[in-house]
């Protein structure tokens, strides 16, 4: 075995884990965004339905007060029927008695409607308040629980770049330098095993006067396609699974 090659094949593990963790604590703000989105459009509605209620309401209120003022038009119509003179005046002011009646029970009509309306209204906006703070509620809860999970993630890091730098310090410098560039340009992977002399990061074959080499282990060999370094997974040395790494 050797023993570099290991550390780097433990470095790339751990490099993978610490992306994979990365990624997840990025998500949290987005699913807390996503969450209140939620929230604030349901919120959102409640106040276009309320605000709807409120125009109900004037409309009703409106109305009722032009109702007053046809009836005083009335009374004042039928003060003026004592006071006139012929006939013709007569038969005028008790059409406009009745067109005015006519307007009123109009108006009554449509008080009717708007008093349907806020009612329904006034339900519907009760069981959409209780809703709101139930899920303003669970809103608080899932906020909390996703915090709790990011503060996991983050001390899970801080754990895997602990054991990464311990890792770090057993590789030569030199080797470091190589494996962090190759990181750098080849989408963060610096290691690639070898089966059946194809490099399985960039699916090319390697000569086989060098896979044998490569099996013999005696020294680091890098890919002559992409450049990483290489192993042979025959050697079970070289087989390290994430929770082996925890002891390090
Ligand atoms: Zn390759």
């Amino acid at each position: 075995m050797v023993e570099q090659l290991k550390c780097l094949i433990q470095f790339q593990i751990l490099e993978d884990k610490k992306a994979r963790l990365i990624r997840s604590c990025a998500e949290t703000p987005l699913r807390i965004a996503e969450l209140m989105k939620e929230f604030e459009e349901f919120e959102a509605e409640y106040r276009s339905r309320k605000a709807e209620y409120e125009h109900a309401k004037k409309m009703h209120r409106s109305l009722e007060q032009e109702i007053v003022d046809l009836e005083n038009k009335i009374r004042r119509s039928k003060q003026r029927m004592g006071e006139v003179k012929t006939n013709k005046e007569y038969q005028a002011i008790l059409k406009e008695i009745e067109e005015l009646q006519k307007e009123k029970s109009r108006r009554e009509d449509g008080t009717l409607e708007f008093m349907d309306r806020i009612e329904s209204l006034s339900h519907e906006l009760k069981v959409a308040e209780a809703e709101i703070e139930q899920r303003r509620k669970k809103l608080e809860e899932d906020k909390r629980a996703l915090e709790i999970e990011k503060e996991k993630l983050d001390s899970r890091l801080e754990k895997i770049e602990s054991i990464q730098a311990r890792v770090r310090a057993r590789l030569d410098p030199e080797i470091l330098r190589r494996s962090e560039s190759l990181m750098k340009k080849q989408a963060g992977i610096a290691v690639a095993p070898v089966e059946n002399g194809v490099c399985k990061v960039c699916h090319l074959n390697i000569p086989p006067q060098k896979f044998i080499e490569l099996q013999r282990d005696e020294k680091i060999h890098q890919c002559p396609h992409c450049h990483r370094f290489i192993y042979w997974p025959g050697h079970e040395a070289y087989c390290i699974h994430e929770e082996d790494l925890e002891d390090l």
